[in-house]
């Protein structure tokens, strides 16, 4: 993580939204290596010690920190907060809670415009590094409502691993769950993946949705909110 500015560094810490940590810091109620720093925007080096009125903020490394979001239909996803209009950013930051508005979000991967289900988001760009890598290989589980209906000899090639104009396909997990609903399983992510895939096939896709990541569940998550995980989630699940 970069340094942190000040009044952020506050409001990650808890002290205090980071409005209210602008106040103080201008009213001159804040310390960091027992200078008064009248800035919001001063840096804060790893290791200051902040004061506020004369008492130590704790400022320990932030956690890894992880929004499992419902990315409803229609919302662009960005993987950075910046020029957030129109994005999952802008649904997701108006609902956040002073603590967790301090940190700068990161999207884990992306989901098609219309896509809809589980993005994870977090403050911790070496975990979305990790979790997005093609090294790491985290399963990711779909469902695709197609038009034509599924049967098992087409989609056998899917699950042999097939092959697509930007190269070979890892073998992918199908099940086709009625006439309508197929489910993949995919440990990669490249460019409209799952719609190419069962594209091929002949079965095109109308409506794809995201189940899971890893061991998190999308679950009963309302559409357009999200939910922060524990830390065993985030430790155990991904
Ligand atoms: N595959 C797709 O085709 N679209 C998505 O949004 C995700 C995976």
């Amino acid at each position: 993580e970069k340094p942190d500015w000040l009044s952020r560094a506050l409001a990650r810490a808890g002290v205090f939204p980071q409005k209210e940590a602008d106040d103080a810091i201008r009213a001159g109620r804040v310390t960091i290596n027992a200078r008064v720093a009248l800035m919001p925007l001063a840096p804060v080096p790893p290791g200051s010690v902040v004061r506020v009125d004369g008492k130590v903020v704790p400022l320990s490394a932030p956690a890894t920190r992880v929004l499992a979001f419902h990315k409803p239909a229609g919302v662009l996803s960005s993987t950075v907060s910046q020029h957030r209009t129109g994005t999952v950013f802008e649904v997701l930051l108006r609902q956040l809670p002073p603590d967790l508005a301090g940190y700068t979000w990161h999207a884990v991967g992306r989901l098609d415009v219309d896509s809809t289900g589980l993005l994870l988001f977090s403050n911790d760009d070496k975990f979305v590094a990790h979790a997005t890598s093609p090294d790491t290989q985290l399963p990711k589980r779909y469902v695709a409502t197609v038009f034509s209906t599924p049967d098992e000899e087409r989609v056998e090639p899917l699950r042999q691993g097939m092959t697509l104009d930007d190269g070979p396909a890892r073998p992918a997990t199908v099940r086709i769950r009625d006439e309508h609903t197929v489910e993949v399983t995919l440990t990669e992510g490249r460019h409209h993946q799952v719609k190419r895939m069962l594209g091929a096939v002949g079965l095109p896709v109308r409506a794809l949705h995201r189940e899971a990541v890893g061991g998190i569940e999308l679950n009963d998550i309302p559409e357009g909110t999200y939910r922060l995980l524990t830390e065993e989630e985030v430790r155990d699940g991904l």
